[in-house]
C-alpha cells in the first residue's frame, strides 16, 4: 500500500515500528526519524528483516525546515508523529507545506506552560482543509481509544449519552519506589496540573488529587482513582450527543503520590528554569534525566492495564449504562513486542489510526479528533492487533 514516516523513537515510536511491521501490507516502508538517530538505528535492527522495509534518518522535529526536507527526500504517505506534543505544530507545518497526512496521539502543549488543550491544532482546520490533507489527532488510548469507544457507542448502543467517566487502571508493578509509564516530563506535568471535569457544558476545576474514587476494575480488582484533567474531555464534550457530565480517572498507588508530593515539595516537578552553576536548567527535565527510562520498564513490569469507558445514557426513551474497555498485560506486551503495556495501548492505536487514514477510510481533508469518523473498522482492528475490547451491560458505576 505506502509508507509511513514515523517521527520519534522513544517507548511509543518502538511498538508503532513493530506494530507496522506485523502489518505489511499496508506499510510496505517506514522511515523512523528522531533526534538521536541511534535509536532508530536500534529499532531498524531489532524489526528488519521482515517484509516492511525500513529506513532511518535524524531529524530535530522542532525545525519546519529540517522536517520538509526530510518529508521532500522519503515521500512517505503519512507522518505518525510519536515525538512529544510540542512537536505537533511544528510537524503539522511541515505536513502542510509537502501535503501530506498527518496522526499524532497527544494535543499540542506549549513547552512553557503546563496547559494542553486543543484550540492551537483546531485553527489549522481550514488549512488541512484547503491542503486536501487529513490531520488524525489523538490516536493513542486515552486520548484515543476512548473516543474511539465513545463514538461506537453513540453509534450502537444509545440515542443520546448523557454522562462519560474515562477510567485509566495501571495495576502494573515495576519494582522501582518510583518511575513513570511514559515520557516523565509529560507524565508528571500532566498528573500534578489541577483536575477537571465537564458539567453542563462548563469546565469545573478540582484541585491536583482532591477528587478520590475507588473503583473495582473487571481483572484487576479494587483500585484508588483520582480525577484528572485529560484532554479528549474537550473534544468529546461537543462531538458526543447529549453530554451532560464527563471526567476522567486515573489510579495511583499511595506510594506514587507520597513519592511525588515530595518531589513537588522540593521544586523538582518545576518548569520554571533556574540557575544551576552558570547554567539555567528546568528541574523538571533534570529529574527526568534522573529517573528510569520507561523504556526499561518493561522486561521488569508485571500485571494489567485496564482502561475504558462507562457510558449512561438513553436508548429508546429508557435508561442505559455500558462499559467498553481493554484489559492488557504488561508481560504480554513485553513478550510480544519488547514494551509495556503503556507504550503498546498507544502504540497500536496510532498504527491502526494510520492505517484508517491510509486506506482511505478516514480520509476527509480537515482536522478531526477520533469520535468524528466511524469506529466500526477501527474497533475491528484493535481486535485484531492485540487490544480486544470487552463490555457490559451492567457495569459498577461511579458516584
Ligand atoms: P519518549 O520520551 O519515550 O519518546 C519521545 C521521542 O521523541 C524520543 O525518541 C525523542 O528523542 C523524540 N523527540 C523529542 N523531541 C524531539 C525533537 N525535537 N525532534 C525529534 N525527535 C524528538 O515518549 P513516549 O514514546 O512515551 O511518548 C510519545 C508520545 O506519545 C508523547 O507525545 C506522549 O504524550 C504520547 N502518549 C500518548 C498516550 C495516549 O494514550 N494518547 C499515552 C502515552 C504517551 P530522544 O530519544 O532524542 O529524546
Amino acid at each position: 500500500m505506502g509508507k509511513a514516516l514515523i517521527i520519534g523513537a522513544g517507548g511509543v515510536a518502538s511498538v508503532v515500528v513493530a506494530k507496522c511491521c506485523q502489518n505489511a501490507e499496508v506499510f510496505e516502508e517506514i522511515c523512523i526519524a528522531s533526534r538521536t538517530k541511534e535509536k532508530c538505528d536500534a529499532l531498524k535492527a531489532k524489526w528488519d528483516g521482515g517484509k516492511t522495509k525500513i529506513t532511518t534518518a535524524r531529524v530535530d522535529a522542532d525545525k519546519v525546515d529540517e522536517l520538509v526536507a526530510l518529508i521532500q527526500k522519503e515521500k512517505p504517505d503519512i507522518v505518525i508523529n510519536v515525538a512529544l506534543p510540542y512537536q505537533d505544530l511544528t510537524i503539522m507545518d511541515a505536513c502542510l507545506a509537502t501535503k501530506v497526512d498527518y496522526v499524532d496521539t497527544a494535543n499540542y502543549e506549549p513547552p512553557d506552560t503546563a496547559k494542553f488543550e486543543y484550540k492551537w491544532q483546531w485553527a489549522y482546520r481550514e488549512k488541512f482543509k484547503e491542503a486536501g490533507i487529513t490531520a488524525l489527532l489523538g490516536s493513542g488510548f486515552d486520548p484515543g481509544v476512548t473516543g474511539v469507544f465513545s463514538a461506537y457507542a453513540m453509534k450502537h448502543e444509545f440515542d443520546e449519552i448523557n454522562y462519560i467517566d474515562i477510567l485509566d487502571a495501571n495495576a502494573g508493578d515495576h519494582g522501582y519506589p518510583f518511575a513513570t509509564n511514559f515520557n516523565p516530563e509529560i507524565n508528571i506535568r500532566e498528573v500534578s496540573a489541577k483536575g477537571s471535569y465537564i458539567e453542563d457544558g462548563r469546565w469545573v476545576e478540582t484541585e491536583p488529587m482532591e477528587i478520590k474514587r475507588v473503583y473495582n476494575f473487571p481483572e484487576i480488582g479494587e483500585k484508588d482513582m483520582y480525577l484528572l484533567h485529560h484532554e479528549e474531555l474537550e473534544s468529546l464534550a461537543l462531538n458526543i450527543k447529549g453530554i451532560k457530565r464527563i471526567r476522567f480517572f486515573m489510579t495511583f498507588s499511595q506510594s506514587y503520590l507520597t513519592h511525588l508530593k515530595c518531589l513537588e515539595n522540593v521544586g523538582m516537578t518545576s518548569i520554571e528554569p533556574i540557575d544551576f552553576e552558570g547554567k539555567q536548567i528546568v528541574p523538571l527535565q533534570f529529574l527526568k534525566a534522573v529517573l528510569p527510562d520507561p523504556a526499561s520498564l518493561g522486561p521488569r513490569t508485571k500485571g494489567k492495564t485496564n482502561i475504558g469507558c462507562i457510558f449512561r445514557g438513553k436508548k429508546d426513551g429508557r435508561d442505559k449504562t455500558y462499559y467498553l474497555y481493554n484489559v492488557c498485560d504488561h508481560e504480554e506486551c513485553y513478550k510480544e513486542v519488547g514494551s509495556q503495556a503503556i507504550s503498546y495501548t498507544t502504540g497500536v492505536p496510532a498504527m491502526i489510526g494510520a492505517m484508517m487514514v491510509m486506506t482511505g477510510k478516514w480520509k476527509k481533508p480537515g482536522v478531526y479528533n477520533i469520535e468524528e469518523f466511524d469506529p466500526d473498522p477501527f474497533m475491528d482492528a484493535l481486535n485484531r492487533f492485540g487490544l480486544p475490547w470487552q463490555e457490559s451491560h451492567h457495569p459498577d458505576l461511579v458516584e
